[in-house]
């Protein structure tokens, strides 16, 4: 037979066969191992925490595990309520702290306190136990009450002295990470999702989100929470990047028609007026979730001008007229879709 005719057929059919086949496998693969979404839930810090992870089961369900356990040994060294926690022994019995995890929080907390004016302040903690947002007694002080406790909040009263050592320089200082622990908490869920080799996961840490790489070949795609009501204000397309809010909603009580919450401003001793949501977006959770109270408390116009001044940090704010406020590079990078009415 001469080289020609029938044989390009039949070479043909080889080559469509062997598509079909590698497509079947390429499929099979893809359903298999690597678009798997592994999920977990599991109740710490006040709320339901989910990792999600796309990936071989057998990888991303390791993965997923090792970090829930990780953000729950970190809740219970940062509890100020648990008597094992060193900041426990700092605030009740003024044992220096040298746990040197808590130490680089503190670092970093220190570093917004200075950044936002004191607007974010660690040793807030005297004050939201005298309002009752420790537990569920809530109570509206009186002002020589909050004048008293203010004597005992001021970060210019911590020092991280020698070779990592935090101590206090007066005796009524304690100290509260509620500001900042979430977000410490949720990069290094993200640090042993990523050792454990999963490359695409989203942790949900009550609201508060970070997203590792992309979800395959997408971004991933977080709602923004409207303070009021279940609606969401839209969504923001990401990419390694924390998401983390703060808002007046999440432990407030409300009297004679006014509410009152958890977000004190250090200036005053009373909750921060101005802002009732705000969301933070930046690369590094800690910071975000740092500023994001920060921020709050700065109110909307200084804090907007404050955000404009970070680099690669966003926000979308909420006043407590029901404004909603963007900074400057939402409409450029991340894809914001406003609630259709
Ligand atoms: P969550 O999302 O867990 O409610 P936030 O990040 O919104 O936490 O921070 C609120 C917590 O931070 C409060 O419960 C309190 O422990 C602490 N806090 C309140 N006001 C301040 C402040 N001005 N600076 C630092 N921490 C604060
Ligand atoms: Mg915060």
């Amino acid at each position: 037979m001469k080289r020609g005719l029938l044989p390009k057929k039949v070479k043909l059919s080889f080559v469509l066969v062997a598509v079909v086949v590698i497509g079947l496998l390429a499929v099979r693969i893809y359903n298999s191992g690597r678009l798997h979404l592994e999920k977990q839930t599991r109740f710490m810090m006040d709320t339901y925490v989910t990792i999600y992870a796309l990936g071989p089961k057998k990888v991303t369900s390791r993965a997923i595990d090792l970090a829930l356990d990780r953000m729950q040994e970190i809740e219970a060294k940062f509890n100020i309520l648990n008597p094992k926690s060193p900041l426990y022994a700092f605030n009740h019995r003024g044992e220096p702290v040298s746990d040197q995890e808590i130490l680089d929080v503190v670092r970093l907390a220190l570093k917004v306190s200075h950044e936002s004016g004191g607007a974010f302040d660690i040793t807030i903690s005297p004050l939201v136990e005298l309002w009752g947002f420790y537990g569920d007694s809530y109570h509206l002080p009186g002002e020589q009450e909050i004048k008293d406790c203010l004597s005992g909040v001021g970060y210019e009263y911590l020092t991280i002295v020698g070779n990592g050592r935090l101590e206090k320089s007066r005796d009524n200082i304690r100290i509260d990470l509620g500001g900042i622990a979430k977000g410490y908490s949720v990069s290094q869920a993200a640090k042993v999702l990523r050792a454990e080799g999963a490359t695409s996961a989203l942790i949900d840490a009550g609201g508060d989100v970070y997203a590792l790489g992309k979800k395959g070949s997408k971004f991933w795609n977080v709602g923004i929470r409207s303070p009021r009501g279940e609606d969401l204000l839209g969504y923001v397309e990401v990419e390694d990047l924390a998401v983390m809010g703060s808002g007046d909603y999440e432990r407030f009580f409300i009297k004679d028609g006014k509410r009152y919450h958890h977000i004190l401003d250090p200036k005053t001793g009373c909750p921060a007026e101005g802002l009732s949501g705000i969301t933070v977006i930046y690369p590094d959770p800690i910071i975000a979730d740092a500023w994001a109270t920060a921020l709050f408390v700065m109110g909307p116009g200084k804090g907007l001008e404050t955000v404009e001044k970070i680099p690669g940090m966003e926000t979308i704010m909420v006043t407590t007229s029901g404004e909603t406020l963007y900074s400057s590079g939402l409409e450029n990078g991340l894809k914001v879709i406003p609630k259709i009415e």
